[in-house]
């Protein structure tokens, strides 16, 4: 029984048994047809995400780094483009970059929401970059090299503040592609357009992921582009497929990235449940809300402004002693995690771009600071309760210090 109080990070069984027989029919059936790729099951899951997403279009891809790349090359950004977004998050934001031929470059998060600051990219913009009105786009100074996108990041589940964001790229005529691999289903009130808005249905072409611990997770890898403009789609169908519209024409180059049919129907069986998880992720942030507000100055809980309706990807509170925490958490059988402990740009693999600590210091501060607790839909009052009580012993000490 020594594991009785244990509360895991994340419960990635449950779920699955609980969907296992209609997961298992669906192997089956795969069996059966031997469709393995593309076919209905893709036809079908395309069209019932883009439908959940509030986007015309959704193409499958083999995973949300793939959704990146292709979004951002069919959506037209070139070899030699810089492409903007924030120090902290995956690492598979600027990989994508990379991958699609560009230069990334950052502007710093907003303290309070950890997502971009719309400020710092007006400021980005502003002072870093010049008009070259030779071909009407915004060149780096520093760089000599055309800034051409951004992408914010809706991170733990929140989106980005997207109306200036938007507002910024229209005036600097940057696409905006959102990396939306934590944000199936988050919403943002816009005022430009007096209603809520679904994560991926707000720039050009959206990133999501279906790697198995996100909101949506596939039994394996995959993800999705999500847009409203249909020539962004074809082009990411044709990425996807060896750059080919029909078998063995090949009109450019592409890449090997679709989404298996196995996964696809996978994720139709899931996706019908994803609506009710969210709602029960939203209900135990409230929870941690009430558990954990009463505990002083030593824990900052996530903020969610008035526009948001966070997803609660993550689940992510902030404190100068994080290790502390941490460690005790561990002790007591909690699992936690750190979304990210290194900021991009202080990575090894841009040991060679000239960043240094100091650069974009609130991502730095939050990479110092923040903790993620026990977050999954399923998440029991009880097992939070657990949670709470350790953070308080934690807090208590703290305040004595
Ligand atoms: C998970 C994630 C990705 C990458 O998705 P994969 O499916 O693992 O390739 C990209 N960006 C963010 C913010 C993510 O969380």
């Amino acid at each position: 029984m020594t594991n009785t109080g244990n509360v895991p990070f994340v419960d990635l069984q449950t779920p699955h048994r609980e969907l296992e027989a209609e997961l298992v029919a669906a192997f089956k059936e795969a069996l059966r047809t031997a469709g393995f790729i593309g076919g209905p099951s893709v036809d079908g899951f395309e069209r019932e995400f883009a439908d959940f997403c509030d986007a015309k279009y959704s193409v499958g891809v083999s995973s949300g780094t793939d959704a990146l790349r292709f979004a951002l090359t069919a959506a037209g950004v070139k070899q030699g483009d810089i492409v903007v977004t924030v120090p902290l998050t995956f690492f598979a934001t600027t990989e994508a970059i990379s991958q699609a031929g560009a230069r990334p470059d950052f502007v710093d998060i907003d303290a309070a929401t950890y997502t971009m600051s719309p400020e710092k990219l007006r400021e980005y913009m502003e002072t870093q970059c010049v008009l070259d009105s030779a071909t009407g786009r915004y060149v780096n100074r520093a760089l000599g090299k055309p800034v051409t996108a951004v992408i914010p990041v809706h991170l733990y589940g929140q989106t980005a503040d997207m109306d200036p964001i938007l507002e910024i790229a229209a005036r600097y005529k940057l696409i905006v592609i959102e990396d939306a691999c934590q944000a199936h289903g988050a919403e943002y009130f816009s005022k430009k357009e007096n209603r809520w808005c679904k994560a991926g249905s707000m720039g050009r072409a959206a990133a999501f992921s279906f790697y198995p611990g996100k909101n949506l997770g596939a039994l394996g890898e995959a993800g999705a582009v999500t847009t409203n403009d249909e020539v962004v789609a074809q082009k990411v169908r044709v990425l996807r497929d060896h750059g080919q519209s029909k078998k063995y024409h090949h009109e450019v180059e592409g890449y090997n990235g679709r989404l298996d049919a196995i996964q696809a129907e996978f994720l139709r069986i899931k996706l019908r449940h994803l609506a009710k998880w969210n709602q029960q992720r939203r209900e135990s942030a409230r929870v941690y809300g009430d558990l954990l507000r009463s505990m002083g100055d030593s824990i900052t809980l996530p903020t969610q402004p008035s526009w948001s309706k966070c997803v609660y990807h993550l689940y992510v509170i902030r404190t100068h002693d994080r290790e502390g925490l941490q460690k005790r958490l561990t002790g007591a059988g909690i699992g936690t995690g750190i979304h990210y402990p290194i900021p991009l740009h202080l990575l090894g693999a841009y040991g060679s771009f000239g960043w240094k600590r100091g650069d974009f210091p609130l991502s730095e501060a939050a990479a110092d600071q923040i903790l993620s607790l026990p977050m999954f839909a399923g998440l029991q009052v009880a097992q939070q309760q657990r949670v709470a009580d350790v953070v308080a012993e934690f807090a208590s000490v703290q305040s004595t210090k």
